[in-house]
Order: C-alpha cells, then sequence, then structure tokens
C-alpha cells in the first residue's frame, strides 16, 4: 500500500502563486509516485521528489534557496531510513545543486551520519556530484532583493518566515519509510546559522514500524523539542493525522508562535499534515494511485 506525502514549506505564503506552487508540489508528489507504483523504493521516491523542488525557482532549496545575510546560499537537508534508524544529514553546503542526494551519499557511502561546510561539498566532489557556483542557485528575483537590501544599508534581515522548505516522506510497497528533507534556511540569515532541517528527529525521522515525518517551520523552535520524532512516537497509538497534530500543539503550547509545519505517513499509509502558520503547500498521492494537493490542511486528512 504505498503513498508519498510532500511539503514545500510553512510560512504565510503571502501573495504567492499558489496555482505554481500547487503545480510545483504536483511535480514533486508525482515524480515520487512513479517511483513507487514501478516498484521502488521509499528512499529512491522521496528522493525523486525532492530534487523536482530543489531544482524549482519558487521553493526555499537548492535553486530558489534564500541567500543569507552575507548574499550566498548556504543549505541543509536530511535523509532519514525507516529500516534501521540511520540517517545522512548535511549543513552549510554551498556549492551543489541538490543538497539531500549528498545527505543521501553521506547515509549510503560514508559510516558517518552529518557533514558539514567545505568538508560536505569536498564529500559531493569525491562522489561525483557536480560542483557549482554558488550564484549559480541564485533565481534573478533573489538577486535583486539582495542587492536592493545592501544598498540600502543591508540593515535589518526580512521580517517572517521563509517560505519553502521541502521535505517527503513516503512508504514504499516494501513498508520501508523514509523521510527527506532540504532547505535554504530562513532568509538573510547569519552565516554559519543551522536550523532543525538536517538535525535528526527535529527536521526529519523515519521507523518502519511505526512512520516518517518531515518538518519545516521556524527552525530553532522545531529543534528545541524534536517534533518530527515527537509526532512519530505519538504514531504508536494515534494514526498519522492526530500524532502530527498533537506534536505541532504541543510545541505551540510550550512555544508561542512556532511557525511550525509538519508531515507524515504512518506504517498503515495513513497520511498527515498540520501547520500553525496561514499555509503550507502539500501534494500527496494514496495508495489508490490518486494525486491531491492543497495550500493548507483544512482537515483533508481527519
Ligand atoms: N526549517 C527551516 C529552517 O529553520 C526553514 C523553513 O522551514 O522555512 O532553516
Amino acid at each position: 500500500m504505498p503513498s508519498i506525502i510532500v511539503h514545500g514549506g510553512a510560512g504565510q505564503w503571502a501573495n504567492a502563486d499558489e496555482a505554481a506552487v500547487l503545480a510545483g508540489v504536483e511535480q514533486a508528489a508525482r515524480a515520487g509516485w512513479e517511483v513507487l507504483r514501478a516498484g521502488g523504493t521509499a528512499t529512491d521516491a522521496v528522493i525523486a521528489a525532492t530534487v523536482v523542488l530543489e531544482d524549482h525557482p519558487l521553493f526555499d532549496a537548492g535553486y530558489g534557496s534564500f541567500v543569507n545575510a552575507e548574499g550566498e546560499v548556504e543549505m541543509d537537508a536530511l535523509l532519514c531510513d525507516g529500516a534501521n534508524f540511520n540517517f545522512g544529514a548535511v549543513a552549510g553546503v554551498r556549492r551543489i545543486a541538490n543538497a539531500i542526494q549528498l545527505a543521501r551519499i553521506v547515509l549510503e557511502k560514508t559510516p558517518h551520519c552529518f557533514f558539514v561546510g567545505d568538508g560536505a561539498d569536498a564529500l559531493a566532489a569525491a562522489h561525483g556530484l557536480e560542483i557549482i557556483p554558488n550564484i549559480n542557485l541564485v533565481t534573478p528575483k533573489e538577486y535583486a532583493l539582495f542587492h536592493e537590501r545592501w544598498a540600502a544599508g543591508h540593515t535589518a534581515p526580512r521580517t517572517g518566515l521563509g517560505t519553502g522548505t521541502v521535505g517527503a516522506v513516503a512508504l514504499d510497497a516494501q513498508q520501508r519509510i523514509v523521510s527527506a528533507t532540504s532547505t535554504g534556511g530562513t532568509p538573510d540569515k547569519p552565516k554559519g546559522r543551522v536550523g532543525d532541517c538536517p538535525i535528526y528527529g527535529s527536521g526529519g525521522y523515519a521507523d518502519d514500524h511505526l512512520g516518517g515525518t518531515s518538518a519545516t517551520g521556524q527552525g530553532e523552535n522545531i529543534m528545541r523539542t524534536f517534533l518530527c520524532k515527537n509526532a512519530v512516537d505519538h504514531m504508536q497509538t494515534a494514526a498519522a493525522q492526530a500524532a502530527i497534530r498533537q506534536a505541532v500543539e504541543t510545541l505551540a503550547a510550550r512555544i508561542p508562535n512556532p511557525e511550525a509545519g509538519l508531515i507524515g505517513v504512518d506504517a498503515q499509509g495513513r497520511l498527515g499534515a498540520y501547520h500553525s502558520t496561514a499555509a503550507m503547500p502539500i501534494a500527496w498521492v494514496t495508495a489508490e494511485g490518486t494525486l491531491s494537493s492543497a495550500m493548507r490542511y483544512t482537515g483533508q486528512f481527519g
């Protein structure tokens, strides 16, 4: 009973071209579903879905990432394998198009779990990922915004949460659950700042016996409560939707305005999504093969 759900980031999404955003998450979910339908693994499915969103200029991951305060893209990603509690994480990556592919290399090709900065980019090169100039990750819109701020004194960072961190969680026909999350982080973040995304149990988590999750939102709040692990723990007694909602509400009860969003799949293939922000674009394909999408959670999953 394979299924997949993807998100394109929790936030305001004010003035967004919602049709284009939804087309993007749908394209990603479809790419992941094609892998599952052909009998592929949950890992291949979430990577296929995440790469679509990393390559898409409307989402804050890969090409389209927000730049940091110095005008550079620094990306983080996490891949969690529910079969064996293994994970691959990267942070502060600057020279590749798809940070999630590097997270996979960390998981599958090294005895380690987490690489950062120049060492992570060097690992990418050593494993044949194309090394690109950082500027190639900056969209014309983001480039213009940075230079406007710079000309104006480059004082305050943009306010509000960035929109567009991406993630995917899939259950495959062999009952494997894998979660992928990838981000350019928050807009104008100080150089070196890392959010929840690559932190195991915070930005993502997967356990084949229970379920998997991928988070988005204000990383400093999410990582304080291990949001993704918390939600999967709730799946011991609750279906994905109730478990995910409970985890986000617990966070909101302790941290005002946490600006968090979460998606997931439980071991029975039931889907869940919830966010404390105005919006969080999601797309999903159920075991019957039906593709759906929404800009915000409105009770789709119970
Ligand atoms: N969670 C990401 C971070 O804090 C940002 C986001 O999801 O928008 O880096």
